[in-house]
């Protein structure tokens, strides 16, 4: 019997264990919040297989001698401190179906929501204002996407299907079919600004912290919208702020803070040009997570590369 031990929200935890217990009893799940550490670790940690968490204990190495593989119950592993994990061990990030679902309905709502000016008309109904702004097409609209992964292409595939002239910039390039695709650093410019809607779904890296600033509004389409889904260091709150004041920006859908929660009293809490989630655009969906887990373990047991395994050194 193979070990797998648990260390995040517990009461999801517990939707994971009992899913598990159903459809595959031949794992032992074990909780962390439900182990005792009055005597130190518990020696169960010397049976440990597999580790799924959201933050993960230090020292992996010395207490989980048997670990083969440590999954995030996340999409992205920016939480992982990459360089103090064991070079073998495998990382692998989330990817399942509820989760990407999520993530493209939040990006299709916050799209619809900017292309149809619905925060002006927010803040036109607190002044009783009945004022009408031209109705653009679908069309005639241009969304870009920072982010061509799992979730920037289904994103991207589901705002093409509203008709919307898509865009995506990654790394490589490649874009979905009907999407048109930029690659690195050469063809960000042009990207951006073909970008009349600015997605970010990036993961969190060196390269990526701090990606949304002044340099980047500056060569969006004047009176561009943003819909921010990756993380909150990619931000720079302040530009955004300063963006949305000249005009540069009409309106900001933000997801992710830099530090959540966003403390109370900072400024974008009050700017009537933005819009604040906590950090809920998409999540795991146990019910969904556990059937990519066990799809994963099972590759895993057989030799084959498995699904959303990340790269150390580019840290995605
Ligand atoms: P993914 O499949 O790993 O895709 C990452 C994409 O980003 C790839 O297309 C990659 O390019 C591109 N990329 C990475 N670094 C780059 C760089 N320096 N320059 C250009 N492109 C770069 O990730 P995913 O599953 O789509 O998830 C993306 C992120 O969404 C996660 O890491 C997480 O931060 C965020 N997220 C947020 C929430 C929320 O609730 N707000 C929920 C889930 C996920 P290549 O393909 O060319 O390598």
């Amino acid at each position: 019997m193979k070990t797998l031990l648990y260390k995040s929200d517990p009461a999801r935890g517990k939707v994971w264990q009992k899913i598990l217990a159903e459809i595959a009893p031949e794992y032992r799940f074990i909780q962390w919040n439900d182990l005792d550490f009055s005597d130190g670790d518990p020696a169960i940690f010397a049976e440990v297989d597999f580790l799924v968490s959201w933050i993960p204990p230090e020292n992996l190495a010395d207490r989980f001698p048997n670990l083969k593989v440590l999954f995030s119950v996340a999409a992205g592993v920016d939480h992982f401190d990459l360089r103090q994990l064991p070079a073998s061990l495998p990382v692998v990030r989330m990817v399942e179906p509820g989760l990407t679902q999520g993530m493209v309905e939040y990006v299709t709502f916050a799209a619809l929501a900017l292309h149809r000016d619905i925060p002006q008309y927010l803040q036109q109904q607190k002044q009783q204002l009945w004022q009408s702004h031209p109705v653009l097409g679908a069309a005639k609209r241009r969304i870009g996407v920072l982010g061509l992964g799992e979730l920037g292409q289904a994103t991207l595939k589901m705002l093409n299907n509203f008709g919307f002239e898509c865009h995506g910039w990654s790394r490589s390039g490649n874009a979905p079919e009907g999407v048109t695709g930029w690659a690195g650093v050469e063809q960000l410019g042009e990207f951006l600004s073909h970008s009349d809607i600015l997605v970010c779904l990036l993961p969190l890296t060196e390269q990526t912290r701090g990606t949304l600033n002044a340099e980047l509004f500056a060569q969006l389409p004047k009176g561009a919208g943003l819909i921010q889904v990756g993380r909150g260091q990619q931000l720079v709150a302040e530009d955004l702020l300063v963006a949305l004041d000249s005009g540069q920006l009409r309106a900001a859908v933000l997801d992710v803070f830099d530090p959540e929660p966003l403390p109370a009293g900072e400024a974008l809490w009050q700017h009537p040009q933005v819009w604040i989630t906590p950090h809920i655009a998409s999540q795991t969906q146990p019910e969904t997570a556990v059937t990519a887990l066990l799809a994963n373990l099972q590759r895993f047991a057989q030799g084959q590369p498995m699904h959303g395994e990340i790269d150390k050194t580019k840290g995605y």
